[in-house]
């Protein structure tokens, strides 16, 4: 070996474990260092972008086996055209309504057919469309904001003891003691869930009347499809400036608002 070789060196970040959400990032920094913020509008641009796009390739996939079920029946491709064309009617009505009971700032659906029913699955759905063209984090930013925008015009409370915050374990060191101030002033319990499923299970045993979660865009989408339904969660998406699952950052004057607000009764 000459005298100038030197040994390479490999940094393996072992204080950073990845969320699997995050298993293709590349190691480079975020975009907007890792600040993901867009505007509800974005949502909906993509969520009808979406609806139209799946509502295409039903159609497509219809025109394709109609002489197929034909076939078996004559009335089967007539049957199912007309029912796509309820579906889609239908959905395109249920979506305006979103859109209206986001702009008049009030609840124009009852929560099982918003927040907590088919607006989950319309975020998820989304997001898949959004991951496809690079735009999985902004949009699901902005369907968060969406989903936030209509669990607050319910102006739910709740009692002490009722209401738990469930935090990540990527947040910075002064952000974590930050959030343990504003739980301790509201006497609010605080749980680190590591995973998804760990969330679930303190969710399950704890059986809290509601929760205010924090998470980056990706786990808040996967975790308020699999708990929203169950218990109503609000959802606070993070900054992350030194990349995923390290050091995260968030609105803490956000946070202390809704978590004064649910315990005010
Ligand atoms: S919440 Fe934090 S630890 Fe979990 S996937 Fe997102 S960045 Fe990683």
């Amino acid at each position: 070996m000459g005298e100038n070789s030197r040994a390479q060196l490999i940094h393996i970040d072992v204080d950073r474990r990845l969320g699997h959400e995050w298993d293709e990032w590349n190691g480079k920094p975020l975009p907007g260092q890792g600040n993901f913020d867009a505007p509800p509008s974005l949502f909906f641009a993509w969520s009808a972008g979406t609806i139209v796009l799946t509502t295409a390739a039903l159609a497509v996939l219809l025109y394709l086996l109609a002489p197929r079920l034909a076939a078996i029946h004559p009335a089967i491709p007539t049957t199912l055209w007309t029912a796509l064309a309820v579906v889609a009617a239908g959905t395109l009505l249920w979506w305006g309504l979103i859109l209206a009971s986001v702009l008049l700032k009030r609840p124009l659906l009852p929560e099982w057919l918003a927040e907590r029913g088919p607006y989950l699955r319309l975020m998820s759905l989304t997001s898949k469309v959004a991951a496809r063209f690079g735009w999985r984090d902004w949009v699901e930013n902005a369907s968060v904001k969406v989903y936030n925008a209509l669990a607050l015009e319910r102006g739910r409370t709740v009692g002490k003891g009722e209401l738990l915050v469930l935090i990540p374990r990527c947040l910075s060191k002064d952000t974590l003691d930050s959030v343990l101030q504003v739980a301790g002033k509201y006497d609010v319990p605080v749980f680190v869930a590591t995973r998804g499923q760990l969330a679930r299970r303190v969710i399950r045993e704890r059986r809290p009347r509601a929760v205010v979660a924090v998470a980056c865009e990706r786990d808040m989408v996967t975790g308020l499809h699999d708990v929203a339904g169950k218990v109503p969660v609000l959802g606070l998406t993070m900054t992350l400036p030194a990349g995923p699952c390290k050091d995260a950052r968030l609105d803490m004057p956000k946070l202390e608002e809704w978590v004064k607000n649910y315990v005010k009764a």
